[in-house]
Order: C-alpha cells, then sequence, then structure tokens
C-alpha cells in the first residue's frame, strides 16, 4: 500500500474524521489488526483563514505548497489535500511536486455518476460554493451544480467557521441545514454534495431526502482504492 499525505488542519475536526475514516475503511477491507499508511500534516488553521478572509491566496499557497513537499520528502507516495475550499490551491500546492493529488472534486463528481445522478445541491463555505474553481470543475464531469440561495449561502458558510471547525454541533444549526438541504432539493437537486469537509458533522443519508455525497468519506475511499491500486 502506498503512504497516503493527509494536508489538514483545515479544519482539524474534519482532520480527525479523515484519520478515523481511513482507519476504519482499512480494517474492512483488510480485516485484523490492518490500519493505513498515513503520513498526517495537520496545520493551524488561524493563519489559513485569516488570509482566505483577506483574500491573500498566494501566501497560503505558498505554505501548502512547503505542506506538500514536506509530505513527499517524508515518504508520501499520494496526497489528499482535507479540505474542499482549499483545493482553489491545487495548482500552487503542487508547485515542484511530483507524487499526484487526489482531487476531491474529481472524487465526488465520479461517486455522484457512478450512482447515475446529475444534479447536485452543493453545501459548502462561501469560496466554494461562489468561486469558479470548485463547480467548474463539477461541470466539467457533467454535473448541473444546484446552489443554496444568497441567504443559505451566507448561513451554511457561517456555521461552518463558527460552530463546525471549532467541533461545535447543535441541534439549531442541524436544522438550519436540513432546510436548507430541502429548498435544494426543491430547486431540483437530485443528491446533495456535503462540499465542506466538515458538513457531516450535521448533515447524512438519514437526515436528507436525496442521496448525499460526504465528500469527506468519498475522499477517504477513492485515497485507499489509490493508494491499494
Ligand atoms: N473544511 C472546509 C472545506 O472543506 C472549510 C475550511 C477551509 O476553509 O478549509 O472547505
Amino acid at each position: 500500500m502506498k503512504t497516503i499525505g493527509i494536508l489538514g488542519g483545515m479544519s482539524a475536526a474534519s482532520t480527525q474524521i479523515y484519520y478515523r475514516e481511513l482507519c476504519a475503511l482499512t480494517r474492512g477491507r483488510l480485516g485484523g489488526l490492518h490500519s493505513p499508511d498515513l503520513l498526517i500534516r495537520s496545520l493551524d488553521f488561524v493563519p489559513i483563514a485569516q488570509l482566505q478572509a483577506a483574500d491573500r491566496w498566494e501566501e497560503a499557497g505558498q505554505i501548502l505548497n512547503t505542506a506538500a513537499r514536506a509530505l513527499e520528502q517524508g515518504g508520501a507516495g499520494l496526497l489528499i489535500l482535507a479540505t474542499n475550499t482549499m483545493h482553489k490551491l491545487a495548482g500552487p500546492m503542487m508547485q515542484g511536486v511530483s507524487i499526484p493529488l487526489l482531487h476531491i472534486a474529481d472524487a465526488t463528481a465520479q461517486a455522484i455518476r457512478a450512482q447515475g445522478l446529475r444534479r447536485p445541491g452543493l453545501m459548502a463555505t462561501a469560496f466554494t460554493m461562489e468561486q469558479a474553481f470548485y463547480t467548474d470543475r463539477l461541470r466539467a464531469a457533467g454535473l448541473e451544480v444546484v446552489l443554496p440561495g444568497a441567504d443559505d449561502r451566507a448561513t451554511t458558510h457561517r456555521i461552518i467557521y463558527d460552530e463546525l471547525c471549532r467541533e461545535i454541533v447543535t441541534e439549531e444549526s442541524r436544522a438550519a441545514y436540513e432546510g436548507i438541504a430541502a429548498r435544494l432539493m426543491a430547486a431540483g437537486a437530485d443528491c446533495l454534495i456535503l462540499g465542506c469537509t466538515e458538513v457531516g458533522m450535521l448533515l447524512h443519508a438519514g437526515n436528507v431526502g436525496v442521496p448525499v455525497f460526504d465528500t469527506t468519506l468519498v475522499h477517504c475511499a477513492a485515497a485507499l482504492d489509490l493508494a491499494m491500486s
């Protein structure tokens, strides 16, 4: 099995889910005492979030690039970036890095297409929903993305940064997210992308009325496929 390099900490709340999920999947596939071969580089999220908010993406890209190089030098055979939003910087991050990056939007689009679905609703940070780097990638894979309205996008974004990234889970926010998911379905979504690696803390197949693609879980399964291929 190749060593999977996880570039995480964005936030630490979801990097823990990556670790738990990769361990569970590996045990499920290989049994016994097996566990995944991993290198986890977990960044402090404060400087990253500050650079995002200040629109200083180039500096954030340099931080990701330094971390990606360190993971390669440490022996990683492939990389996963454990955040949807920071895939905006996938290009700068991978400069001078020769191991592959498994792009979270590609893994998600492939999982959706494999189930014959076409019109995913997307709940994510405002960066991911409103900028082209992510939705264009989904569209290029043949998907028609359904976005929440402006108020729902703002609520989705606020709950991610103010609560989920701080490991705060409330029933009030769960109800707000369920309402947003319902409005996406009413707008014609045939499935829902949890397009932020923390959204699965509130939404899942049990409380959404269409198939749910949790990018964290999809990304882990695809990474393990690649590491074992
Ligand atoms: N983990 C989140 C995502 O998947 C948001 C935090 C970040 O901005 O990286 O987009």
